[in-house]
């Protein structure tokens, strides 16, 4: 097109010159944009010249310019990065093509990163190479970033990641930082090849929520946050992802963010959930989880009618336990009756200590006349365990046993409550050691 155009048709000699001249500056114009410096590799005599602008970088002494070659500018590259160096020089002589990031100790003894890169400029009549041309940048910044970049990447308890969903609803992890490799044995680029690598691994009971949680927080661009179990390196784990959504042009969303361990902290809760429902001193449930756990049998019953019965347990006389045999006598005393409960009483039975020497059994269906035997069983039982306070003699001790079977649709916990607090007051006053 340009040939047939009257304007580009002139003397070819005139025409190259304007071009070069017009190039010129343009090439001069774009090298120093982007702060790089260009050279000319000889390969006849190995000679290399550079430009102003290389020159500056490299801050090499004029001298060492004159005499320039490419096995005096390898002897400057840091032995780290010689092997790769020199393996694309080779490459270069029969491609002219050459790329390659090093390092170099410059002439003011500073040592900084280059990314060097040619093509051919003259060849040979045999079509090798012999006149290369380079741009050489100085990337010592972006390499410093990105080594301190992998260095806080490493020091993260946890791994750092990329994750996108395209617009199809795809996922991938174009970046995970190297932990990634503790976390699920894979690497990063194997987890780039295949997303399916960190999925796979998430607790099957865990795993829709995970997906919900991604999508939810695709939905509302608001922070992704979820914790859940991971099969890491051999085992499950509780891990906790956060990380904040951003959506693409494409229609992808991108999610930058943490995927880190947090058992201690799961274990920590479990103990702290653990310690909020029992009793410390027998390990049995404490009050509070026992009127709990009767609503939810009250309801059960007003729906379904799911018989159950409760079983109100009050030590005989154990004031007079205490004074005899001394208050940590006292407490083995209630530690062995728990320790009976544990013994005698099924899974789904539900036993308390409600307060100090009394105890809440509640056994989810069973009705008065089970309520009664179990109790019967317990209160024989523990009649005739010893007990030992370090003194001369052992010594028994005596419960009472008042039993109520929930009866009413429309019984409340209180009526309950006091039906069997009844029962119990009468064994009481028909003597104790008995089951009323
Ligand atoms: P009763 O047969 O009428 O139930 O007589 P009692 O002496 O058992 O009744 P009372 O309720 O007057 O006494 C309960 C005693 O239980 C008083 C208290 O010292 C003792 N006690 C309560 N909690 C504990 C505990 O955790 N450890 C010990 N060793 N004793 C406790
Ligand atoms: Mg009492
Ligand atoms: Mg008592």
């Amino acid at each position: 097109m340009m040939r047939d155009d009257p304007r580009f048709v002139a003397d070819e000699s005139v025409a190259d010159e304007s071009v070069a001249d017009g190039w010129t500056p343009l090439l001069e114009a774009m090298l120093s944009m982007i702060g790089a410096g260009m050279w000319e590799w000889r390969l006849s005599d190995g000679h290399i010249t550079g430009d102003d602008r290389l020159k500056a970088m490299l801050a090499l002494p004029d001298d060492e310019w004159e005499t320039l070659t490419i096995a005096s500018w390898a002897r400057r590259i840091h032995p780290e990065d010689r092997a790769l160096f020199e393996q694309e020089w080779q490459r270069a002589q029969h491609s002219g093509a050459f790329e390659a990031t090093y390092r170099m100790h410059c002439g003011d003894s500073q040592w900084r990163w280059l990314h060097d890169r040619s093509c051919t400029l003259d060849k040979d009549p045999d079509g090798t190479p012999s006149r290369l041309l380079g741009i050489v940048e100085d990337v010592t910044e972006r390499q410093e970033e990105q080594r301190r970049w992998r260095h806080l990447a490493k020091s993260v308890p946890g791994i750092i990641y990329t994750f996108v969903l395209d617009a199809e609803g795809r996922p991938s992890f174009p970046y995970t930082s190297s932990r990634v490799k503790e976390f699920y044995g894979a690497t990063p680029e194997q987890v780039r090849e295949d997303a399916d690598l960190v999925f796979n691994a998430i607790h099957p009971d865990d795993r829709l929520s995970v997906q919900e949680s991604i999508h939810r927080s695709a939905a509302t661009l608001e922070d992704w946050h979820c914790e859940y179990r991971a099969r890491a390196a051999g085992s499950w784990h509780w891990v906790e992802g956060r990380a904040t959504p951003e959506r693409e042009p494409d229609g992808s969303t991108v999610w930058h963010g943490l995927i880190y361990l947090i058992d201690e902290r799961k274990a920590m809760e479990e103990r702290l959930r653990r310690l909020s429902l029992t009793d410390e001193l027998t390990g049995l449930y404490n009050r509070r989880h026992l009127l709990a756990r009767m609503e939810e049998e009250i309801a059960r019953y007003a729906r379904h009618g799911t018989p159950f019965s409760v079983v109100m347990i009050d030590l005989d006389h154990f004031k007079l336990v205490n004074d005899s045999h001394g208050h940590a006598a006292g407490d083995a005393v209630l530690q062995g009756l728990a320790a009976l409960f544990k013994e005698r009483l099924r899974d789904s039975d539900v036993a308390g200590r409600s307060g100090g020497e009394e105890f809440l059994l509640l056994l989810p269906g069973t009705d008065e006349a089970g309520a009664r035997a179990i109790a019967e069983t317990l209160r024989k039982a523990f009649s005739q365990m010893r007990f030992d306070d370090g003194k001369a003699s052992t010594f028994t001790v005596t419960l009472s046993a008042g039993v109520a079977e929930m009866r009413h649709r429309k019984e409340r916990l209180q009526h309950l409550w006091a039906r069997a607090d009844g029962a119990l007051y009468l064994a009481k006053a028909q003597g104790r050691n008995q089951v009323c």
